[in-house]
């Protein structure tokens, strides 16, 4: 109906604003998809609205169980990682925190690597503990400390691959074995692989899902960093592969109330096409950045896992470069700053710095750095690392020549070789 009718139609303008007759044709198409918004989402019945199912995707109910445009990233997003099911939530943290809620119970116990993320250590000791679920971390290079903790009590074992800050990469399929052959669900939050420098779902290789192939049985990936890639968006996904896991995550992501606003997915929808170009070039710049830190005698220690010497390179390499010199790896590392600089140096150094800003996340367009105080975050000081100031590296998508330039200029003044 054309707008000429409008004014026919009801006696009211504010009536018929609010239901006007006119809906555009159909059949627009254009590279990125439309934006549905809604808490309220119409029945052409009440016997419609009664049999509606939202749980398994075929419909639409209610905003927070899904419009288009959340069923179309939640589907984007399980092929880029290679899972069947997947749930939306506000936060990377939000994942990690829904995957507890819904599979932990008054009991149980989880397991965690000592180099996890920090807040999922926080989430554990903070929160799970008062619903009487205990946690105990594990060492993530030896996986027979994962096999010694493991108990009739464990129901969950979280992985990171590699762990965040200190950037070791664990043997992820042995750890995997382990959980299997003990039958405790093991759950990886892959925000690092992103999907793309190796499969959980399939982490031997010999195709997605096929019977017998080694999996994770959840994967929680912090869109917030590759996916999103603008540094301006918080999200969160659990992906599955499992119908009645993925029920279960679900069921419990409706009780809490989670949701994702429909510009946000919007924006990863926008942002998702490009992920594989930019975690490349992302990719590139760290190990440029990276071997150049390797000749500087300020470093002690070089942590990123594509880099001989690196803790845990042997199992980067068999994981995520089966083809040896094609392994893609995050754009983020870490350097042991030498233990003959003390904290206020290292500081002034990062302070030093001009396109490096001192910011948390990662996966956006512009360079972070940040220090971080490794003997607070770890149980003991780990063997394998260096004594030193830690300082994190994230790769923007700026040129590797300036930054290194920048780089060159900080140390120069900040860090001199007295
Ligand atoms: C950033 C991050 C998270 C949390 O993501 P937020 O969206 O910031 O809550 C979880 N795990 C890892 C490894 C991360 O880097």
């Amino acid at each position: 109906m054309q707008a000429e009718s409008l004014n026919a139609s009801f006696a009211h303008m504010a009536t018929g604003l609010i239901h006007h007759p006119y809906t555009p044709p159909a059949g627009f198409e254009a590279p990125q998809p439309g934006v549905f918004k809604a808490s309220t989402v119409y029945f052409p019945t009440v016997a419609d609205m009664r049999q509606r199912e939202w749980k398994d995707k075929s419909a639409y109910t209610y905003g927070l169980h899904g419009t288009p445009t959340t069923y179309l990233l939640e589907e984007r997003l399980c092929s880029l990682e290679g899972g069947l099911q997947c749930v939306l939530v506000p936060s990377g943290l939000a994942a990690l925190a829904l995957v507890a809620l819904a599979v932990l119970k008054t009991g149980d116990e989880v397991l965690i690597p000592d180099n996890a993320y920090g807040p999922n250590k926080a989430l554990a000791d903070g929160e799970l503990r008062h619903f009487g679920i205990t946690h105990r971390f594990y060492d993530p290079m030896d996986p027979q400390d994962l096999a010694r903790q493991i108990t009739d009590r464990t129901r969950l074992v979280w992985l990171e691959a590699p762990g965040s800050v200190s950037m070791e990469f664990p043997d992820l399929p042995e750890m995997v074995r382990l959980c299997r052959a003990r039958g405790v669900l093991c759950a990886l939050d892959n925000t690092w692989g992103a999907g793309l420098a190796f499969k959980p779902f399939d982490l031997l290789g010999d195709g997605a899902g096929a019977q017998g192939s080694l999996s994770v049985d959840i994967s929680a990936h912090a869109l917030t960093k590759y996916p999103s890639g603008g540094g301006d968006v918080l999200m969160g996904s659990v992906i599955t592969r499992d119908a009645a896991l993925h029920l279960k995550i679900k069921l419990c992501h409706m009780r809490l109330g989670l949701g994702v606003a429909a510009n946000d997915a919007e924006t990863v929808l926008r942002s998702l096409p490009s992920i594989d170009l930019r975690y490349r070039a992302h990719d590139q710049t760290a190990r440029a950045l990276a071997a150049w830190w390797q000749s500087q005698p300020q470093c002690a220690q070089l942590l990123h896992p594509a880099f001989e010497g690196a803790p845990g390179h042997v199992h980067w390499q068999a994981l995520c470069d089966r083809v040896p010199g094609t392994g893609l790896a995050a754009g983020l590392f870490s350097v042991m700053i030498d233990a003959r600089y003390s904290q206020a140096q290292v500081d002034a150094f990062c302070d030093g710095l001009k396109l490096f800003r001192i910011g948390y996340s990662w996966g956006g367009p512009v360079s972070l750095v940040v220090p971080y105080d490794i003997a607070a975050m770890r149980q003991a000081w780990p063997a394998h690392l260096q004594r030193g100031t830690l300082v994190r590296f994230s790769m923007g998508l700026e040129s590797a020549q300036d930054l290194i330039l920048d780089l060159h200029q900080a140390v120069q003044t900040h860090l001199p070789m007295t």
